[in-house]
């Protein structure tokens, strides 16, 4: 009976052994993975000439809204980054160089699965867009802010304005219809929107909440900002996200094979 005590006591000693070992191998495995997939990520979402960046034929049996904010980072991207959570939503935030103190939230939100795109550093029309160098001068050091926070430099961007912007024309004409091939060339993609919150012209909440909400369309890409004035755009977001829940419409981050909304250029 000692024996075989004895000897239970060693097989149990010898199974518990091997399941620890298999438990720390299992998660060397998954961790391995998790590597690799993020990687993946990574690669696929950043620049690469000559590697074209979406479509804008998307598959139509889906319904998909993409969430896209300008101008941040600022304290009330946190807060978007909040709300998103609570209703599992991704988005793409399309950064610029204001608010330093902020710049954590870019990581904050590449980490919780949400897109980075450029917007541009300094947002100012007159200096941006004075130039083809100056905009790839400005391109630039945006990307070195997504660079220092995420580790690479995405493909996705958003013009200052949009492509059919009208007030570059005051800096240079033509310059939108040469920067529109000019990026695809240097593998950027660049994305306007088909749905405007009206955030940027100053809408409170109950004006944005209406703005922003439409079942025409399959493939909504909606344009808000994460500015540190724009609360209304916080607070109206909760309605508009249990709208389009309740639609049935997915709420996805641009990656490399989304839906690409371009508008006709206009200089
Ligand atoms: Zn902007």
């Amino acid at each position: 009976m000692v024996a075989n005590s004895k000897e239970a006591g060693r097989s149990r000693e010898a199974a518990e052994q091997l399941v620890s070992r298999t438990t720390a191998e299992t998660q060397a495995v998954a961790g391995t993975i998790r590597t690799a997939v993020e990687k993946q990520r990574a690669i696929s979402s950043s620049v690469q000439p000559g590697m074209p960046v979406g479509t804008t034929e998307p598959e139509d049996d889906k319904k998909v809204v993409y969430l896209t904010f300008d101008d941040g980072p600022s304290e009330n991207t946190k807060k978007i980054l909040d709300i998103l959570e609570q209703y599992d939503a991704k988005a793409t935030f399309f950064i610029t160089g204001a608010n330093e103190d902020c710049r954590h939230y870019i990581k904050e939100a590449y980490d919780a699965g949400h897109t980075i795109g450029l917007h541009t550093y300094t947002h100012d029309y007159d200096k941006v867009y004075e130039s083809d160098e100056a905009y790839y001068d400005d391109l630039e050091k945006i990307g070195n802010v997504a660079r220092e926070q995420i580790g690479f430099v995405p493909c996705f961007i958003r013009f200052p304005g949009g492509s059919s912007n009208m007030v570059s024309a005051q800096y240079n004409k033509g310059i939108m219809s040469r920067l529109v091939e000019s990026v695809a060339q240097k593998g950027y993609q660049y994305y306007d929107w088909n749905l405007d919150s009206g955030d940027a012209a100053g809408c409170g909440k109950g004006e944005i909440e209406q703005n922003a909400v439409t079942d025409k369309m399959n493939h909504i890409m909606i344009l808000f900002h994460d500015t540190q004035t724009k609360d209304a755009t916080v607070e109206a977001l909760p309605k508009i996200l249990e709208y389009y829940k309740e639609k049935g419409y997915e709420f996805q981050a641009i990656d490399r094979d989304s839906y690409v909304c371009h508008h006709s250029v206009q200089n």
